[in-house]
């Protein structure tokens, strides 16, 4: 049963502003909200953010969910990291030099870097005093993506070789095998677990949900059982967010990995979400939305969000035609809260 519908929210910084914001999503049969902050926000606007937060939760009794959008470049979006910008040392590194030698380093932070860890240990620490938010959003945690034609892999930093060898008691090799696959699951899985862990020492309430972006995109996570299974404890719910018009596909491919999220997610006791495809739609298939919403319903997922608010309009990612997707996404939010009394 459907427990939530919500959508990301980013671009504004005005609490007045956002109030209106959160009456449209309201008006559009939004119950929740997740916020997605970059580090930016962070840095420079994050009183506001907070406010904007604590307007959703207190004026609108929204489930109210704070993603770190983009940090380190490790977890999805499009916003530039600072961390990245002020520590170039901590760049995830290609496992093969190009010709010249130069542009080994990508603009992602490494998975075993501590120091990228104490920065967002310290951001947790920090977000968790708010009571109005509900929880945490692990946003597409995935390695720098190279293209597919790529013989390289990241990251072959000396973090990364130093760990390998006493894992495997053997170099780290420049070119991908089982190991090195694993490896890079586990950096993600222990990176994650650490995060989470912090969170429900300080705020055993807060929710963590975790969002898997499925192929063709190569998180770096390729066994979802086994990633779900190894986080079951410290996390609520088990998201992904299949695009299937960003990859050409049909609404099959949603009906795959809904089905795959649903059954991973019953399977290990948690809670299911499915993320919409909300921005880039293109012209004549706004319509579309509607029936992956209605799979996700067909498989009984407990929440629903679309990314993003008003059909990224205005975006670099907007759709073709942004009014129609955001009103689409309205009908089909009212008919769901309706269904469901919410
Ligand atoms: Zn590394």
């Amino acid at each position: 049963m459907v427990k939530e519908l919500g959508v990301a929210y980013y671009g504004n910084v005005f609490p007045d502003h956002a109030r209106i914001d959160l009456e449209e999503m309201a008006r559009h049969g939004c119950n929740s909200v997740l916020i997605a902050m970059s580090e930016y926000d962070w840095e420079v606007w994050r009183k506001n953010i907070m406010k904007i937060a604590h307007i959703a939760k207190e004026e609108f009794n929204f489930n109210v969910y704070l993603n770190f959008w983009s940090w380190g470049g490790i977890f999805g979006g499009e916003a530039p990291s600072f961390f990245l910008h002020k520590n170039t040392d901590f760049r995830q590194v290609k496992s093969i030099s190009n010709k010249r030698g130069t542009h080994d380093k990508v603009a992602a932070v490494c998975f075993n870097t501590s120091e990228f860890k104490n920065y967002l240990f310290k951001a947790i620490k920090n977000v968790c005093k708010y009571e109005f938010i509900d929880g945490f959003f692990w946003d597409e945690p995935h390695f720098y993506y190279l293209p597919k034609s790529a013989i390289s892999f990241t990251c072959r930093c000396d973090t990364c070789q130093k760990l390998f060898k006493q894992e495997y008691n053997r170099e780290m090799p420049v070119k991908l095998d089982n190991d090195v696959i694993k490896f890079k699951e586990n950096s993600i899985i222990k990176f994650l677990k650490d995060l989470s862990l912090k969170i429900k020492e300080i705020s055993p309430s807060k929710k963590i949900i975790v969002c898997l972006n499925p192929p063709p995109l190569e998180s770096g996570i390729s066994d979802w059982d086994n990633f779900v299974y190894s986080l079951k404890d410290v996390i609520d719910v088990f998201a992904s967010d299949p695009y299937w018009l960003l990859f050409g596909k049909s609404l099959n491919y949603v009906e795959k990995f809904t089905e795959k999220t649903v059954s991973i997610a019953k399977k290990y006791g948690i809670n299911s979400q499915l993320w919409c495809l909300g921005f880039l739609v293109q012209r004549k298939k706004e319509l579309e939305l509607k029936e992956a919403i209605k799979i996700f319903d067909k498989y009984n997922v407990d929440s629903i969000f679309t990314w993003c608010f008003r059909g990224a309009e205005g975006m670099s990612l907007s759709c073709s035609n942004p009014k129609k997707v955001w009103d689409v996404i309205g009908d089909v939010y009212n008919e769901l809260k309706r269904k469901y009394h919410l």
